[in-house]
């Protein structure tokens, strides 16, 4: 094996792209950059019972979103493939019949009712399910006659390693530090070839680690109970195995309990991110930090930052919160910094879909730019220029009636009315407030609520001078009519 550094995600394509699959990804690949190692992706398509078309093609076009690239996968093949494990089934038979032939796995022909029946009694008595070796006790004649009676009768069998029940398996965990289990602790010989002739997950993925040159293993600590079986594979053929790493779990920060797809206030696929418009940077650095940190108080870091950054060194063991507000957080820092022709490009699908895709939208984006976290808020956010005037808070119909309402609100239309069409610019129209402040002698807070409240049916929000700007003389006028005659 060379030294090289490469490492691989290896999804099985049942479904979109999963906040967790994200995760372990993102870390291989920033761990492969870092060291300028390769990333390999590989489909692990060998359950053909949980098999989703397409799926294999959401996980790549999400990984691409988020702005990964890798060295080699199924669409491009580096020189270790094919990168599809249906596609390796000759592979995988050939290391079986290896073993069949060394002795170290053999065809086992008990029935999936009699494994039932065998879990059946051992629960019933407290015990931890486990296969009996069905040939226990048996002659080589009797043994015969039993392997002849049941392919009589057409059973398919499936193969089985031979676990050596005494042996200890340990690997020193990247991320865990130094783990073992005992041969005998893991359930009994393990299937590695199904009946339908496919190999078993923990069968083909250490094939595939060991003939595609996987020097670092980096995956979710739910695989911690799957390395013993996988390293008495490696035993079984006489490879080195590679080093592992179990990422620890995410949790749900609203639930404190592992996150789950039923969670379902909780966004959790990638795909649901890029639907609402979110920026692939923001979603990238958030992920990037569950379970992960460089130190210090920063939390905003660019993709060149993170693989400059990235040490293994720094996973965590204790679990990683997500936290759907934070990501908000995070997101809205990213548009804030944003340019206006990306946000512009982001928004314009959610603006065309509601029918406010005007020449006024850029000048709308940039008004509203600080308040956005995903694309799609651009809509509910411009409902001033296009829907009915917003019903006002509490807060705000108390600011409508104060004392001096009036006659701010009368002189500052007044005002705005004498404006001729070609001075109706931005840049004119605080002045005017200014001008409203002497007439009238009403000042600060005052002076600015009424004519915001007025305005914009809202306490908070983008820049005055714009919104009455962008809004146009003719209705900034109504709405002001509107708010006097409330008084
Ligand atoms: N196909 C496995 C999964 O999706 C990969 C596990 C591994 O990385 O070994 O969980």
């Amino acid at each position: 094996m060379t030294n090289k550094i490469r490492v691989r995600y290896a999804p099985s394509p049942t479904g979109l792209l999963h906040i967790g699959n994200a995760r372990t990804a993102l870390f291989n690949y920033l761990f492969a950059r870092h060291h300028g190692g390769d990333f390999v992706i590989r489909i692990e398509d060998t359950d053909r019972k949980r098999h989703v078309e397409d799926g294999e093609r959401s996980q790549l076009e999400n990984l691409a979103w988020l702005g990964m690239d890798w060295d080699e996968s199924p669409v491009n093949p580096g020189a270790f493939g094919p990168y599809r494990q249906s596609e390796r089934l000759e592979i995988y038979q050939s290391y079986i019949d290896r073993l069949l032939e060394a002795g170290l796995a053999y065809k086992s022909y008990v029935t999936e009712e009699e494994l039932a029946a065998q879990r059946e009694r051992q629960e019933a008595a407290g015990e931890p399910p486990r296969y009996i070796n069905e040939f226990l006790g048996m002659s080589d004649a009797e043994k015969a006659a039993y392997i002849a009676e049941r392919e009589a009768a057409g059973i398919e069998p499936t193969v089985r390693l031979a676990v050596k029940e005494d042996q200890i398996y340990k690997w020193s965990d990247l991320v865990k530090g130094e783990i073992e289990f005992e041969g005998g602790n893991i359930g009994g010989d393990w299937v590695i070839q199904k009946r339908d002739g496919y190999p078993t997950y923990n069968f083909a993925v250490v094939i595939d680690d060991h003939l595609m040159e996987i020097s670092h293993v980096i995956r979710g600590d739910d695989h911690i109970a799957n390395t013993p079986k996988q390293l008495m594979v490696y035993e079984a053929l006489g490879w080195e195995a590679p080093l592992f790493g179990h990422m620890t779990l995410i949790i749900n920060s609203e639930t404190g309990k592992k996150l789950s797809k039923r969670d379902t206030n909780t966004l959790q696929f990638i795909e649901d991110y890029r639907k609402k418009g979110y920026l692939p940077e923001a979603v990238f650095n958030f992920i990037a930090l569950l379970g992960w940190n460089p130190g210090g108080e920063e939390e905003i870091f660019s993709q060149a930052e993170l693989i400059q950054l990235f040490d293994e060194a720094r996973l965590s063991k204790s679990p990683a919160a997500f936290d759907q507000k934070k990501l908000d957080w995070m997101s809205n820092e990213y548009f804030k910094k944003a340019d206006l022709e990306t946000l512009v490009d982001l928004t314009q699908p959610f603006l065309e879909a509601a029918g406010r895709w005007t020449d006024k939208a850029a000048d709308m984006v940039a008004l509203y730019q600080p308040q956005l976290t995903a694309a799609e808020d651009i809509v509910p956010l411009t409902d001033l220029f296009f829907a009915d005037f917003p019903s006002l808070s509490e807060e705000a119909a108390a600011v409508l009636a104060g004392e001096t309402v009036p006659v701010v609100l009368s002189a500052f239309r007044q005002k705005l009315a004498d404006l001729s069409e070609e001075a109706f610019q931005v840049e004119n129209i605080s002045p005017l407030i200014k001008e409203v402040q002497k007439e009238t002698g009403v000042k600060g807070k005052n002076l600015f609520m009424p004519i915001r409240v007025a305005v914009s049916g809202e306490m908070h929000g983008p820049d005055l001078s714009n919104t009455i700007f962008l809004l146009g003389k003719e209705k900034a006028l109504a709405h002001l009519d509107a708010a006097l005659e409330q008084h």
